[in-house]
């Protein structure tokens, strides 16, 4: 089987322009070469190996070790701290099972990079950036590989690792350019994030300070990667904006190997283009400057509703009812996330809403908690105790950050969830013309046997500042009239065979996704929480922007140093895989 994959790989890349170079060939470089740029970077080579090769017999094997790393192996914590470590692979090609397993005969490093600069210098990534040029190696780069459409891996790559550039956490009472040449309109406070720093550290920063940033919900997802270049929503993201409208100012090491300050004055081109345009693409950011806001008291409202004997269908109605209410919750000041989910039993129907108050008043807080009941809790306790029942608290914190400490936010990360979604207007959540419990039933129903591992997610993270347009950012502009991020996660079983999973994504591309598109035409969706497998991902992920961001691209990268699959300007080279999940990365000569 392996031979053959091997074979029609070869085939299939000979009619390929050029490709990257890659382990069996021979224009691979040698230990010396890969020793010399070992040495350049003093010593911060890594040459990869699987995560959970211990659990597999041979050199390293290891059951104690395996145990160990089978019992983190869901932490994106744990993953975070690899080079290779990755939350949601596509493909995973050495899980931390019993290697004796029939569908694991053998463990390798797949789609994962060969080898990673442990960068903690913008010499050292220029050093890497340089070698995988001259060496016509294929190069991502990667902080701390949450990425969900595998865009900080690449088969036979060499890796930049920005997690070991730690520069630190700077606040500023006031933010002043980085150059002094370029007038900023914004008077306020900021911070500059110097390097693989994760929403976690910056959040607690802040709060040493009185401030709130825009970061994400999951406090390990990193910040100056994926989240802040593609957009970034979190629990505050409506009352400011989205991560990429706070950046200020970035650090960039460019394709050519040069450290630039890119902001509203200087290489405008490339500072809007990386506030929105998504990561691995256009440079190595090293560091940004964000807008930071004077922290606020919280009202927090949870609310369950859990169907009673079995009477999933009502609680389905409630939630498509609330759904319509949403728009006019956001517009309340009320933001986050809510689930619904079978939790293997009843299903339920979970929110932690937030809602940052202006002030301590009474006024204040008696006017959101007004809201809520108004629109959402007279209607559904009429019914509660019948069909479903009904728990709902409100809370109040001194700061964000008391209520942010206040719960849990992580989540597990697998190689089994899919995922997608799309922004939804007001005015389509709004209209009775729309059906939304029936796009509920449609998009929950499992047309697998038994897959009870489901959850739909109401983001209700845009609306408000979000709708403002700002200049210089190039994110998807259905953000800018969008109240609601929509999202279907399905998870297969830890059993299921290729034809199920194939069965999986077919039916979440097909039906769930053409159901959410067929609601939301002309809308699009958030590029980091989309379905991978979305045919129009240019038109859906980046909307009008996508030509704009492909000719920034071309001018700072024009010989495709970087390259990621469903990244801005990746036309013109293609993974060749055959009849395997990954292969070389060629050009197509189109
Ligand atoms: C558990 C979990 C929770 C999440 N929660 C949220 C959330 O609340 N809000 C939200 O908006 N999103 C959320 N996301 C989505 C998240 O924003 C994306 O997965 C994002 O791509 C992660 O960025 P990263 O840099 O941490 O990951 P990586 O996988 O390391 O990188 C992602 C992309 O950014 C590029 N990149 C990384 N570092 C750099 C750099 N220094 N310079 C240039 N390019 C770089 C990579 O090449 C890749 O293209 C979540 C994802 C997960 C897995």
């Amino acid at each position: 089987m392996l031979l053959s994959i091997i074979l029609l790989l070869a085939g299939a890349q000979s009619v390929f322009a050029r490709c990257k170079c890659v382990p069996t060939d021979e224009c691979w470089p040698s230990i010396d070469t890969w020793s010399a740029l070992n040495s350049s970077v003093d010593g911060k080579l890594a040459r990869n190996e699987p995560i959970a090769k211990p659990c597999y017999q041979g050199p390293g094997y290891s059951s104690e070790l395996c145990q160990s790393i089978s019992s983190n192996w869901t932490s994106n914590e744990y993953l975070a701290e690899f080079p290779i470590g990755y939350s949601y692979p596509l493909v995973e090609s050495c899980p931390p099972v019993n290697a004796t397993l029939a569908g694991y005969p053998q463990c390798d490093l797949g789609n994962y990079p060969v080898y990673s600069v442990k960068a903690t210098t913008a010499a050292d990534v220029a050093a890497g950036i340089k070698f995988a040029r001259d060496h016509n190696v294929r190069l991502v780069i990667k902080n701390t590989g949450h990425d969900i459409s595998q865009r900080s891996q690449g088969y036979g790559s060499l890796s930049i690792w920005i997690k070991s550039i730690q520069d630190g956490l700077h606040y500023h009472d006031r933010y002043v350019p980085g150059n002094g040449s370029c007038p900023s309109n914004w008077t306020g406070s900021a911070i500059t994030v110097g390097g693989g720093y994760v929403w976690q550290d910056v959040y607690d920063f802040a709060a040493t300070h009185g401030v709130i940033a825009v970061g994400g919900a999951d406090p390990t997802v990193g910040v100056l990667g994926g989240f802040m270049q593609g957009g970034g929503h979190g629990p505050v993201s409506h009352f400011f904006g989205l991560g990429a409208d706070q950046v200020l100012e970035y650090k960039v090491v460019l394709a050519s190997g040069k450290l630039v300050t890119a902001n509203a004055c200087q290489y405008a081109d490339l500072f809007t283009a990386l506030r929105g345009g998504g990561g691995g693409t256009y440079g190595v950011v090293l560091s940004a400057t964000i807008k930071a806001y004077p922290t606020r008291p919280v009202l927090g409202h949870n609310l369950d509703i859990v169907a009673l004997n079995g009477n999933d269908d009502a609680v389905i109605n409630a939630t498509g009812n609330i759904m319509s209410k949403l728009p006019a919750l956001s517009d309340a000041g009320y933001s986050g996330t809510a689930i619904l989910t079978p939790y293997a039993g009843p299903l339920v129907y979970t929110h932690p809403f937030l809602n940052l108050l202006e002030n301590n008043s009474t006024e204040a807080l008696e006017s959101a908690k007004d809201a809520m009941k108004r629109l959402i809790l007279d209607d559904l306790l009429q019914h509660n105790g019948t069909s479903y029942l009904v728990l709902s608290t409100f809370t109040t914190y001194p700061t964000f950050h008391a209520y942010y400490s206040s719960t849990h936010h992580t989540t597990p990360g697998s190689n089994r969830p899919i995922m997608a979604s799309r922004l939804f207007d007001k005015q389509t959540l709004e209209s009775p013309k729309n059906n939304l419990t029936s796009l509920l039933e449609t998009v929950t129903a499992q047309t697998v046997p038994n897959s009870t591992l489901w959850a739909t997610l109401f983001n209700i993270v845009a609306g408000g500042k979000v709708l403002d347009p700002v200049p210089h950012t190039s994110m998807n502009p259905v953000w800018r009239r969008s109240h609601l991020l929509f999202q279907q996660i399905d998870v297969w079983p830890d059993n299921a065979g290729t034809e199920e999973i194939q069965q999986y994504r077919n039916d979440l591309t097909q039906i769930k996704l053409k159901a959410m598109k067929d609601m939301a035409p002309g809308m699009g969706t958030y590029l980091n929480e989309a379905d991978p497998y979305d045919p129009d991902w240019r038109q859906d992920w980046f909307g009008v922007n996508y030509d704009w961001l492909a000719s920034v691209k071309k001018k700072y990268d024009p010989e495709n140093v970087f390259w990621c699959w469903r990244c801005v300007g990746n036309e013109g080279w293609e993974e060749v895989v055959g009849g395997a999940w990954f292969g070389p990365l060629c050009e197509t000569g189109k």
